[in-house]
C-alpha cells in the first residue's frame, strides 16, 4: 500500500489519481449538461482547490471564466469569535452562473459563510462543486450540486489538501493512518 509521512504523521492511500481523474471527467460532463449553451464562472477557493480547479476546468466544454478567492478567518473581539472575510473576489457575479469549486466540505461552515456572502451579489445561479464531502460532519442542509466522493470523517491530504502546509503536491489522496 502506498504511504507517505508528513511531519512525523503517517498517511495511507485512500483515492488514486486515476480514480480522481475519472470522477472529475464525470463531473465535467454533468456541468456541461446542466449549463449547456451558457457562460460559467468557476470560483476556486484558495489554497486547497487549486489542483481540483485545474483538472476540472479542463473537463468542462463550455465558455468558462476562472476566478479565485480566499476565505480568511481571524480572531474577533471575544475569545471564541472567529470572524471570516472573503478576500480577492474582483469579478462581478451579478446575474452570472457561478460554480464555487472547493476541495472539501467538512462541517460546511466555510461554505455556508461563502454562500451567504455570494448570494448578496445576486448571481443568476450559484452552484457548488466539491471534490470531497464528509457527510457525517456536515452541519447544514444546503445542497451540494457536484460531489466527487463522500468520505468518512478522517483527515485527508494530497491533491491540493495540506497537513500543516505540506502534502498539496501529491497526485493521490491519503488518509491519516490508524495503523503504525
Ligand atoms: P468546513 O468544516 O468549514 O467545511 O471546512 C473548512 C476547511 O477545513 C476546508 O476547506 C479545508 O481547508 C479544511 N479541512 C476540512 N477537513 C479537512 C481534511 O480532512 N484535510 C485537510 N487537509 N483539510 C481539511
Amino acid at each position: 500500500m502506498k504511504k507517505i509521512k508528513l511531519k512525523e504523521k503517517d498517511f495511507e492511500i485512500y483515492l488514486s489519481d486515476s480514480q480522481i481523474n475519472s470522477r472529475i471527467t464525470e463531473i465535467g460532463l454533468k456541468i456541461k449538461e446542466d449549463f449547456d449553451g451558457e457562460e460559467v464562472i468557476l470560483l476556486g477557493i484558495l489554497n486547497g482547490s487549486f489542483v481540483f480547479m485545474a483538472d476540472l476546468v479542463r473537463k468542462i466544454n463550455l465558455s468558462v471564466h476562472c476566478e479565485f478567492l480566499r476565505i480568511s478567518s481571524y480572531q474577533g473581539t471575544s475569545t471564541t469569535e472567529k470572524v471570516k472575510t472573503v478576500m480577492g473576489l474582483t469579478t462581478d457575479i451579478f446575474n452570472k452562473n457561478v460554480i464555487v469549486v472547493e476541495d472539501i466540505v467538512d462541517t460546511g461552515i466555510s461554505m455556508n459563510f461563502l454562500l451567504s456572502e455570494l448570494s448578496k451579489k445576486n448571481p443568476k445561479r450559484l452552484a457548488i462543486a466539491t471534490l470531497l464531502f464528509k457527510k457525517d460532519a456536515f452541519r447544514f442542509n444546503y445542497p451540494l450540486d457536484y460531489v466527487g466522493f463522500e468520505i468518512p470523517n478522517k483527515f485527508v491530504v494530497g491533491y491540493g489538501l495540506d497537513y500543516d502546509g505540506l502534502g498539496r503536491n501529491f497526485p493521490d489522496i491519503y488518509q491519516l493512518s490508524t495503523t503504525k
